[in-house]
């Protein structure tokens, strides 16, 4: 259930509304709009009386909102939703990339990555320093000493930090330097890492589940918002089907279909969701023209020698080039972007 009241409601009147909620035994979330306030209620609604809130005073609306998730859903905030990272936003006209390498390799590597990518104009960095491989075999990140190099680069090159954790254990190392928490596609309905990482009150980037439902996407967000953490990124990262000629596919029908259903940001990762190097740049493009509001690009200062996904990495020249694509895609679609065209 939902309670639209007026912005210019006084405070008195919002308690007042919150107080009756909780004495039912559910939770009031207030959800800011620019034209209302909405209270989102979760728990057991099926105790709350819609005409009780109706007659209260400054209540303009009581709505049943009829799909299983809530807080994400946009029948609860019809406007979407824009985190403002000062330099740069996600979620809004602006289309918001996040590009980096696999993985932290090497402080030398991470320094060369972030000055090139700077120099594009690239407001956001990725790179894991824990990395979760298929294999125990394979290299499984730098760690701690991994996190370091990418505060460093953080401080150095004034960029935003995304990066993966990987269990509650370190989340709190990883919150520090994270601009952005990334919960990868294994990990994205271990509920409990999830609720850990909402409780931070950090950005988080939500990534799409193997073999998860659009729905099970969002109710994981759920469990994010459920903390009052509303700054949830979803990511389209290629689900699991019978086709084996490319690593993942990439489920671009998605796009269109989570950005009615959720006032959440929704970006794509074409380099996870097809998994071949010449293929990302048609991939990301198709992610913008169906909606995307940004896209997450694995770069490499050199993919043959990467340590991780550098098959799936696009070298810097390469990457400039999608950007100038990208620049001429964006207004066709409603999206903005302006390429920076500094590099040598
Ligand atoms: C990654 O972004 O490096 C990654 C591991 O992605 P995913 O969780 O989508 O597999
Ligand atoms: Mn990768």
């Amino acid at each position: 259930m939902l309670i639209i009241m007026g912005l210019e409601a006084p405070r008195e009147d919002i308690e007042k509304v919150k107080t009756k909620i909780e004495l039912c035994g559910c939770i009031p979330h207030e959800i800011p709009g620019s034209s209302k306030l909405a209270i989102g209620i979760t728990g057991p609604t099926n105790k709350l009386n819609e005409d009780d809130f109706q007659l209260m005073p400054s209540v303009h609306e009581v709505v049943r909102v009829t799909k299983k998730f809530k807080l994400v859903s946009r029948q609860m905030k019809s406007e979407d939703t824009v985190i403002d990272f000062g330099n740069a936003k996600i979620g809004s006209k602006e289309l918001a990339i996040i590009a980096g390498p696999c993985s932290v390799e090497s402080r030398e590597q991470m320094f060369l990555i972030a000055d090139q990518l700077k120099n594009m104009g690239i407001n956001f960095l990725r790179a894991g320093a824990y990395k979760p491989r298929s294999s125990p075999y394979s290299f499984q990140g730098m760690k701690e000493e991994g996190l370091k190099i990418l505060d460093e680069v953080k401080n150095k090159f004034d960029i935003k930090i995304v990066t993966e954790v990987l269990n509650p254990g370190t989340l709190p190392l990883v919150a520090e330097v994270a601009d952005i928490i990334q919960v990868g596609a294994r990990n994205m309905q271990n509920f409990n890492l999830i609720e850990e990482v909402g409780k931070t009150g950090k950005p988080v980037l939500l990534k799409r589940g193997m073999s998860a439902t659009v729905e099970d996407l969002l109710l994981s967000a759920e469990y994010i918002l459920a903390q009052d953490n509303y700054n949830v990124i979803l990511c389209e990262r290629g689900i699991r089907t019978f086709e084996t000629s490319t690593r993942n596919t990439l489920d671009l029908n998605a796009v269109p279909v989570i950005k009615s259903y959720t006032h959440l940001p929704v970006i794509v990762d074409p380099s996870h969701g097809i998994g071949i190097g010449d293929k990302i740049a048609p991939m990301a493009l198709a992610s913008v023209a169906c909606g995307a509001d940004g896209l997450m690009i694995e770069v490499h200062p050199n993919p043959a020698e990467a340590m991780s996904d550098g098959f799936q990495s696009l070298n810097p020249k390469q990457f400039e080039k999608l950007l100038g694509k990208l620049s001429q895609l964006a207004p066709i679609v409603d999206k903005e972007f302006e390429l920076c065209r500094t590099v040598k």
